[in-house]
């Protein structure tokens, strides 16, 4: 099962699922739920991030809903048929968490050391991208390098979450790509300055199409990952690679920053980084999580 955030044709926002009765309008199946179980004053649910955020978000819910709806009405005018606009599965999390250097060979292919404890740092939240979008590159800013990586979003808040119980933390896993204004970095880099800029300009976080519920996940430290660039294979990993596990990871951050529900974390790219040039489409995908598109245009 995965889910889905959307702009309908009218641009109203709203859920879908993709399952096995097809391509679903969750949001409406959620509003006959709620009279179902005569729930009246439980919230709508228009956006991914509100049921992510409510704590709702698990394959195990959907199902049931869809189940119990199911049992009392056709499903069939519930299908989405028309052509959707795909939105980020959050759209406004308070922050975009991301780890540089968590793959060994990606931290040599750019002649950097493997950290002894995770490196952090932020992307914000202006620059994310959904499916099929474009990301702007601003004329003069030289070399721009993609970077997939498996993403995971945050459902409870919390602080100091140990590592046993990390995971109950995550709600599920989409697909990322950290794109990196690269000489901008180096050169910043190189002057003792944050990567703020050189990572957080507009669209340079395309993300999702899909989000996949943590319980629909067998192991997120077991997907294969790649990352083709008009059609040609660029990145090829496994996410078994990483040097920190993602419960290491939750357990570390929330020591210093408080994880609240709808939080992007970025676990870290494999090796074969390389350039994005203005006409190129980027495919990026993940086991069980879809590929996420997106173009690549020039800007003045
Ligand atoms: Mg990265």
């Amino acid at each position: 099962m995965k889910a889905f955030a959307y702009l309908t044709s009218k641009n109203e926002p709203r859920i879908g699922v993709e399952t096995e009765d097809g391509r679903l309008n969750f949001t409406q199946i959620w509003r006959y739920f709620k009279e179902i179980q005569n729930f009246p004053n439980a919230p709508d649910l228009p956006f991914l991030q509100l049921m992510v955020e409510l704590d709702y978000f698990s394959q195990e819910t959907i199902d049931q809903v869809i189940a119990a709806v199911k049992e009392v009405r056709d499903l069939e005018d519930l299908r989405i048929t028309e052509p959707v606009r795909f939105q980020t599965p959050v759209a406004r999390p308070t922050k975009i968490l991301c780890l540089g250097r968590n793959y060994r060979a990606h931290a040599a292919e750019l002649n950097n050391a493997v950290p002894e404890a995770p490196m952090f740092f932020t992307k914000v939240p202006s620059c994310l991208l959904p499916h099929q979008g474009q990301v702007r590159i601003l004329d003069g800013v030289g070399r721009v390098d993609h970077e997939l990586e498996l993403a995971v979003i945050i459902s409870k808040k919390g602080s100091n979450i140990p590592e046993s119980s990390a995971m109950g933390h995550v709600a599920g896993y989409t697909i990322a790509n950290d794109i990196t204004a690269r000489e901008m970095q180096r050169a910043d880099q190189a002057k003792g300055r944050p990567w703020t800029l050189s990572k957080g300009m507009d669209t340079f976080c395309p993300l999702g199409p899909y989000l996949v519920p943590a319980d629909a996940v067998k192991d997120p430290h077991n997907l294969e990952m790649k990352l083709t660039v008009n059609g040609q294979v660029r990145q090829s990993g496994n996410t078994s690679a990483m040097v920190f596990q993602i419960p290491a990871l939750i357990a570390y951050i929330s020591k210093f920053m408080t994880l609240e529900p709808g939080d992007v974390l970025l676990t870290g790219t494999p090796e074969g980084v390389g350039p994005i040039v203005p006409g190129d489409t980027i495919e990026c995908s993940i086991d069980g999580l879809g590929t996420l598109i997106h173009s690549v245009v020039q800007v003045q």
